[in-house]
């Protein structure tokens, strides 16, 4: 694959989108509200400027943002097609099996190295879909309502409901774009939050009951047992991480869940880079909010992840912030 460690501007990124292309467009594994709805939103895209696009990825995607998708996602990336890469950090990370070259890279996260032919890497948009919607801007494109229910379901899901530190005026400014092209809010929080099942809530509820705290640090691990209790599966967990962000005099929050042959780890923090704590096992991220997989138990994970706190953090005191 030929990298080239340079960005493109939106322009640039435009003018290869109104030529006569024929795209699958693919996002990172364990797709997120930011993935699915910014490939939804490029799909919507590329079909209004005339040319030909898909939606290709391994996994199944989730219940909760099939609904983005103006087709059934297919299993692989059919060959013949540019290869345009959503909301993914690295190339072993994109979600499609196969070597097809990538033609573009369109991505927010900080650590992303610019691995596709075209690189439109934006390190200060709240989401992907931001910088989907900046495509749409410079292209002259209206939004439709399905396009802006995409963008604003990737925004409001990278940044925790409007929550997060990556939240910005020009975050705001682009809602308020969404809402008037037809997004209702409460609809899409429909769709997203409240379309779960009775072994997701058990799930979250097992993660808050298993959180221990360490001096600044606190971490909730899940294991098989938590699993076969609930009927749950690792992916059903995954909203317990926003939810244990909850206690005060907490700097960085760890979820270790078993997977087959190891643990996944997601970090979140408001004032440490645990993207950076992250890529030393491998994984990455952004600076606050970070994950990584290791072959160790969620016991062993802990103990590790304890160790490689312990200059950031105080890892004892437990005697301020009102523990
Ligand atoms: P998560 O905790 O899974 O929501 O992930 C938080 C952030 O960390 C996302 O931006 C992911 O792209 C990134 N991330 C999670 N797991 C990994 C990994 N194994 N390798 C690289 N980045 C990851
Ligand atoms: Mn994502
Ligand atoms: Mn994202």
């Amino acid at each position: 694959m030929k990298t080239r460690a340079t960005n493109n501007t939106t322009r640039e990124v435009v003018n290869f989108l109104k030529g006569p292309i024929r795209v699958a467009i693919t996002t990172h594994v364990g797709a997120d509200g930011d993935a699915i709805g910014s490939a939804a939103a490029l799909i919507y895209l590329v079909r209004s400027l005339g040319g030909e696009a898909v939606f290709c990825h391994a996994e199944e995607v989730p219940n909760y943002l099939r609904w983005l998708l103006p087709d059934k996602p297919l299993k692989e990336c059919p060959l013949g097609h540019d290869l345009l890469v959503v909301d993914t950090s690295r190339a072993d990370r994109i979600g499609a099996p196969g070597d097809h070259p990538v033609r573009l890279n369109l991505d927010h996260h900080e650590d992303n190295p610019l691995y596709g032919e075209m690189n439109l890497v934006d390190k200060g948009a709240a989401a992907s879909a931001q910088i989907v919607a900046a495509l749409y801007a410079e292209a002259g494109v209206p939004l439709h309502r399905k396009a802006a229910e995409a963008i604003y379901t990737g925004v409001s899901t990278d940044t925790g409901g409007f929550r997060f530190r990556n939240v910005s005026p020009t975050a705001h400014e682009l809602v308020a774009d969404l809402l008037r092209a037809g997004v209702v809010p409460a609809e899409v929080d429909y769709q997203i939050n409240r379309t779960g099942t009775v072994e997701q809530l058990n799930i979250v509820g097992v993660s808050l009951a298993n959180a221990e705290r360490y001096g600044e640090a606190l971490i909730s691990t899940v294991g098989k047992g938590d699993y076969d209790r609930t009927g749950a599966t690792e992916l059903d967990s995954k909203e317990s991480i926003d939810r244990l962000r909850t206690v005060s005099g907490v700097e960085v929050v760890g979820h270790l869940r078993e997977i087959e042959g190891g643990t996944k780890a997601s970090l979140r923090s408001e004032s440490v880079d645990v993207g950076e704590i992250a890529r030393r096992f491998g994984g990455g991220g952004h600076r606050l909010a970070a994950g990584y997989t290791t072959p160790k138990t969620p016991q062993e994970a802990k103990e590790e992840l304890l160790k490689a706190l312990e200059g950031a953090l105080n890892l004892k005191d437990t005697s301020f912030g009102g523990a």
